[in-house]
């Protein structure tokens, strides 16, 4: 049975207490979960309890066995991967959704959610200064909408005929990304059954960005063995170093080409709401879809995933479908938003981004992003001036990517060094960072995206990261 209304009034003020307080002190908590792998598969039991447990009881384990293998996503200092920087805000509109308890696949399932939907993903669209005509739809993530970019590419392609006939008697359709794009895109292109083997991985330039001379010279040789350049990704903001790829550029030769052209800004997406960014979007008006996740770095819980497309129609047409049960009278009303996505169910996502945009306003999310770029460039500059730091690839929004480098080490020493700071650096629990490779080179990466990230903190960051490379320097 249910816990009871009266229970249930009395547990949600305490939570609401217990929600505050974690939030409030979430920098008490390390930022890497330290556990072991496996410590909890010993903990749990192996089968459901066949009696019901008090609701203490299963709170109790929470506290004493989740949360110590919980990495705290929302901690300050968390600079690892790319954050998901989940304001306070949205959490109370997740609350209530929670509430709401809605399944949103289609208009009659809740109007006000597909009517949100479509207004947020305008207003969304308008923000990034993104073309006009442009509709979007929220996707569960990135990698989804990608998939989905990739689906609409094929179906396209191939004249509307690969969901019907399947691809069998087709020549080989192609894809093409830079070596730097998202595993994301390969990925999608498994799922889409176009085959690992046509993805062509284009070169970067000493910017890791794509060339798109090459991408030219890579389409001319498909099309002259008879294959079929079917879309092309690109990075608008790459997961390692935040390179972005020419948009203008590579929209040119998709235009001449007819080839689908796809930008994945999943992560730097955000920052076009800045205009100082907005010469990097020169050319947008070119890409038939564009991805970019308010879940990373819009202030906006996960999983929110905005994806816009130039033609809706030919989303629409690429994944409908329409059994009787699911036949309604308002169709020509609101947006079927199944028809957008590969899911059938949905949740209420739309009722996070209206609190989250409405709450900060437009100038509000300027100021915070512009607050994130000010405290990358205060990182990189301290790094500048200590000659045993490089940066290691431009920073071209709020991602530094650095190693240390003493001159007298080879690269090999190098390496040792920088995964042994690593390692020592995300054992402490006060910041987590990740790495990744520029050209072969172990590098660091520091993400300064955090909601409630300060220019203190920041420097008490540094300040540790300094120790620690006395100490691993006076070792070596
Ligand atoms: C994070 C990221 C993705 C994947 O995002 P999900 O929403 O987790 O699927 C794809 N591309 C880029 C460039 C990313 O940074």
């Amino acid at each position: 049975m249910d816990i009871s209304h009266k229970e249930f009034r009395a547990r949600l003020h305490e939570l609401a207490d217990w929600v505050a307080d974690f939030r409030e002190g979430v920098s008490k908590y390390p930022a890497k979960s330290q556990v072991a792998p496996g410590y909890l598969l010993d903990q749990i039991g192996d089968e459901a309890p066949q009696q019901g447990e008090p609701f203490d009881r299963i709170m109790q384990d929470f506290e004493e066995l989740i949360m110590p293998g919980i990495t705290h996503w929302q901690h300050p200092g968390f600079f690892a991967y790319f954050p998901s920087n989940a304001s306070r805000i949205s959490l109370l509109a997740e609350l209530l959704t929670s509430a709401l308890g809605t399944q949103c696949m289609i208009w009659d399932t809740s109007p006000a959610a597909a009517e949100l939907e479509e207004k947020m993903m305008h207003w969304l669209r308008d923000l990034l200064g993104l073309p006009k005509d442009w509709e979007g739809v929220i996707q569960d993530t990135a990698s989804t909408a990608t998939l989905v970019a990739l689906l609409c590419a094929r179906e396209k392609a191939t004249a509307w005929a690969s969901n019907k006939h399947g691809m069998q008697s087709l020549p080989a359709l192609r894809i093409y990304v830079s070596t730097e794009t998202h595993s994301s895109i390969e990925k999608a292109v498994k799922i889409a059954g176009l085959g690992s083997e046509n993805l062509v991985k284009i070169e970067t330039d000493e910017y890791l960005t794509m060339d798109p001379r090459k991408l030219e010279e890579a389409i001319l040789i498909d099309r002259a063995a008879g294959r079929i350049p079917m879309a092309v990704v690109g990075s608008f903001g790459t997961t390692s170093t935040t390179a972005v790829d020419p948009v203008k550029p590579i929209g040119e030769i998709c235009q001449r080409e007819d080839i689908w052209y796809h930008v994945d800004a999943a992560y730097a997406g955000s920052a076009l709401a800045l205009p100082e960014f907005r010469s990097l979007s020169e050319g947008m008006e070119l890409a038939n879809s564009f991805v970019f996740n308010p879940h990373k770095w819009l202030f906006t819980h996960f999983d929110c995933t905005a994806y816009f497309v130039q033609d809706r129609e030919a989303l629409i047409r690429t994944l409908t479908i329409l059994p009787e049960y699911l036949k309604t009278q308002k169709r020509s009303r609101g947006n079927d938003y199944r028809d957008w996505g590969i899911p059938l169910g949905r949740r209420f996502r739309a009722l996070k981004l209206w609190f989250v945009l409405r709450h900060f306003g437009q100038d509000g999310i300027r100021a915070a992003l512009r607050q994130h770029m000010k405290l990358a460039e205060n990182l990189e500059s301290w790094m500048n001036a200590d000659e045993r730091f490089e940066i290691l690839a431009p920073r071209n929004f709020n991602l530094v990517v650095f190693r240390l480098s003493p001159s007298s080490m080879t690269e090999a020493q190098k390496e040792i060094l920088n995964q042994k700071l690593l390692e020592s650096l995300n054992a402490d629990g006060r910041l987590y960072l990740t790495h990744t490779r520029v050209q072969a080179k172990y590098a660091l990466r520091i993400v300064t995206a955090q909601t409630d990230l300060t220019e203190d903190y920041l420097q008490d960051c540094w300040h540790f990261i300094l120790d620690r490379t006395e100490v691993l320097m006076t070792e070596t």
